[in-house]
């Protein structure tokens, strides 16, 4: 499995950049994982658009989801002139429901599926996740502490990913990423923002207090604020974790391989 970076900035991206978006490739399978704005022009430097298999929303915040509105005309197009012959899979969480059933509405182009549908099941370690298998990866999804409903999501193949979505803290989401081969989580704050991210996000150094308490091999920092230097959020995130720490770059490709 592969994963490439397409966007890191939120809520807004600096200039040239995008907000949230990630390509993951393996297991058969070429997933979308969020859509923030720019992400989806990314994108298209890597893989065609009707080679997609399916797109997943961790939530639906715009810098999340907002290229799914270019993403639908492109698809629909291709429908039109016989490029591509089904809409595609979209995989998001069913609130705010206004925001959902506009999206849902598009139905010439998403097959879309609420992650309140998926099957309800225990994990390994007993924490209930909902489940989806494509191809041969399998997907599961916990609930997020954010100010709005949310997921974090694990991809396991050969290999173990774990995106983190949009979160405050949560014991769910330490479980989820147990023995992750990386773990890719949002880093919305340094150590001086704590009290205002609050209930909603992670500072770079609770990421790390993450990635310690759950065993994960690598950490790759996202989501970032665009003022920050990412190399600042690492340095913090280092002092809770000892295992090798990354920024995302946009463009970049990561490889999640087990035991790596
Ligand atoms: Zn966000
Ligand atoms: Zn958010």
């Amino acid at each position: 499995m592969k994963i490439t970076v397409l966007g890191c900035w939120a809520p807004y991206p600096r200039a040239g950049g995008a907000c949230s978006g990630y390509l993951i490739r393996g297991g058969g399978q070429n997933i979308l994982l969020e859509a923030g704005n720019g992400s989806l022009s990314r994108m298209m430097e890597f893989l065609d658009f009707r080679c997609l298999d399916a797109v997943i929303i961790s939530h639906l915040h715009p810098d999340h989801y907002l290229d799914l509105f270019p993403l639908r005309h492109a698809i629909e197009g291709a429908r039109r002139d016989g490029s591509l012959a089904e809409p595609l899979k979209l995989i998001l969480p069913s609130m705010p429901v206004q925001a959902f059933q506009v999206l849902e509405g598009y139905k010439k182009a998403f097959e879309t599926t609420p992650v309140e549908e998926l099957p309800l099941e225990q994990s390994l370690s007993g924490t209930p996740v909902r489940r989806l298998d494509l191809g041969k990866l399998s997907i599961c999804f916990v609930p997020t502490k954010h100010s709005l409903p949310g997921y974090a999501i694990s991809f396991t193949g050969a290999g173990k990913l774990v995106f983190s979505g949009d979160t405050a803290w949560t014991e769910e989401l330490v479980e989820i990423t147990r023995g992750a081969d990386l773990f890719l989580s949002e880093a919305s704050g340094q150590d001086q923002d704590a009290a205002y991210l609050g209930e909603f996000h992670l500072t770079a150094r609770q990421a790390g207090e993450i990635a310690r308490r759950a065993g994960v091999r690598k950490l790759l920092l996202t989501h970032f604020w665009p003022e920050y230097d990412p190399d600042l959020l690492v340095q913090q995130a280092l002092e809770s974790y000892d295992g090798p720490v990354l920024a995302a770059r946009e463009g970049e490709t990561y490889r999640v391989m087990p035991g790596m």
